[in-house]
């Protein structure tokens, strides 16, 4: 019959590779499948190549601050017990050199392969064994103890045998649970650990099959949408900003809704939320219960002007809680009281508006910003003061709607997933289904931008690694 293992895990990727190099290094015999040719293609493009691949500012009291989800306390339990620091550790004694960029956010000094070598060096390093087949598509996955055959959705061909008894491997004390079926044969393992991301950027390998399977064993999956994404707007609406393409500056966004008044901002609605934080609870639970719970967010980071919208960390951070419909409020000048500089600048200066705003905005955007009004075109000695003060809340209290994302085409990573509540916090197995373990971006937990997806990955790998029984 089919060769047993400890494991098969399924998706070669950050949280995959992680796992089965944890698990080998208790011992276990584990079977690594990937249907890509390359291992870790997200890790390979990301951070522009350097991958930043964990953040030192991560509380590891509250890790779940940095984490979005149904229920991202759900993360706490992994995060606690692998922490930047461990995998800073593991990355230190490999010789792999890193920096801090921004916010806590290590990249690798060269390049993100250092990263993959490593996970795959882990990976050989025993005392357990790693193999790897890919590409190799998984045809069916079996629970051998179940009452009915159960199959992955994907398969196109009919499940091997099924069986009503336990199968008991010849090896080892822990039985077979499952068979796993590929385009390569079959085989049987004690755990099915699954382990294939997210839904963004299929063309690298990014599919649904995690959540099918998860479904295909009973588990609820909350509704799935692209997160860390640029923003897209009506192209009419956005036709006034298509010449701003490529102007960045630092804002402060926030879900906040702007007041109705077009008076001075006396105080910034924005700055009332603290800079990326999350005081309520967001989320997505598919009827938007989550997100009416959720509070303002906010966040001060970088805007980036594009053809069709907003993209930038700001955005990207901000997209993550945003709910289709709704508003966003900018703060284009988040550390400047706009109205009270007009103001004094007006008593000695004779200069055009446009230019007096280029002392804190980019010029292009100055511009661009005073032609939508003729009364912000004149000498700002010749603009009422009423007139001056609409045109500071209009940059500071900037309320818009995006119509739309860019997409899974675009995204950094999805939103929604597996329902934390179908597994254990301690140890990502299903709840109802022993021996199945869901890990890394396929789970309904997903970071901020800045590393915070990869420490998932790592964490949740390593908590499951723990659990696995081996032989
Ligand atoms: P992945 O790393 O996506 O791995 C999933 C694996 O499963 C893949 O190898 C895939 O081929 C395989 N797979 C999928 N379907 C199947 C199937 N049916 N059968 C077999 N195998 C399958 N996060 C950060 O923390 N820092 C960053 O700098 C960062 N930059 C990013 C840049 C980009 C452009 C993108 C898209 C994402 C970035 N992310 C970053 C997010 C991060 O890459 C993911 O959150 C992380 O890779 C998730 O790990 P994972 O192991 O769960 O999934």
């Amino acid at each position: 019959d089919a060769a047993h293992v400890d494991a098969v895990v399924i998706g070669a990727g950050a949280a995959g590779l992680f796992c089965a190099a944890q698990a080998s290094a208790r011992g276990a015999t584990v079977l690594l499948i990937d249907h890509a040719s390359a291992v870790a293609e997200k890790v390979r493009i990301s951070g522009g190549g350097r991958a930043n691949f964990t953040n030192q500012w991560l509380d590891v009291r509250a890790p779940h601050k940095h984490f979005v989800g149904d229920n991202p306390a759900f993360c706490r339990s992994a995060l606690s017990r692998f922490t930047p620091q461990d995998f800073i550790a593991l990355v230190d004694a490999h010789g792999i050199a890193h920096h801090e960029k921004h916010k806590g956010q290590l990249f690798c000094d060269h390049s993100a392969q250092d990263l993959i070598d490593m996970l795959l060096a882990l990976c050989g390093r025993g005392p357990g064994q790693v193999s790897r087949w890919q590409p190799c598509r998984v045809t069916a996955v079996q629970a051998l103890n179940a009452s009915r055959t159960e199959t992955s959705s994907s398969t196109s061909i009919p499940p091997s045998s099924s069986s009503s008894e336990r199968e008991t491997a010849d090896t080892g004390i822990h039985p077979a649970r499952y068979r796993v079926t590929t385009e390569r044969g079959s085989v049987l393992a004690t755990s099915v650990v699954v382990a294939t991301g997210g839904l963004s950027i299929p063309k690298i390998g990014a599919s649904d099959f995690g959540l099918r399977l998860a479904q295909q064993f009973g588990l609820r999956v909350l509704p799935t949408r692209p997160g860390l994404v640029p923003l897209t707007f009506d192209a009419q609406d956005w036709a006034p900003f298509v010449p701003l393409a490529g102007v960045a500056l630092p804002v402060r966004i926030s879900t906040v809704p702007a007041p109705a008044s077009d008076a001075a901002p006396a105080t910034n609605p924005a700055a009332s939320a603290q800079a990326g934080t999350r005081p309520g609870k967001a989320g997505q639970d598919g009827k938007g219960a989550a997100a009416k719970r959720a509070g303002p967010v906010s966040f001060d980071e970088d805007l980036l002007f594009t053809h069709r919208g907003l993209s930038g960390p700001a955005v990207l951070q901000i997209s993550s809680y945003w709910q289709p419909g709704t508003p966003l409020t900018l703060n284009l000048l988040p550390e400047v009281d706009l109205a009270d500089e007009l103001l004094r600048a007006k008593a000695s200066s004779r200069k055009r508006v446009a230019n007096e705003l280029a002392r804190w905005l980019p010029a292009r955007l100055a511009d661009a910003w005073c032609a939508r009004d003729p009364v912000w075109q004149r000498a700002i000695d010749q603009v009422p003061d009423k007139a001056l003060q609409q045109l500071a809340a209009s940059l500071q209290r900037w309320q818009l709607t995006p119509s739309g994302t860019e997409g899974y085409r675009k995204a950094e990573v999805t939103l929604g997933g597996v329902d934390t509540r179908e597994l254990s916090q301690q140890t990502l197995e299903a709840k109802s289904r022993p021996g199945l373990f869901f890990i890394g971006e396929v789970v309904d937990i997903t970071g901020w931008l800045g590393g915070y997806n990869f420490q998932w990955a790592w964490a949740s790998a390593h908590a499951c690694a723990q659990a696995l029984p081996l032989a």
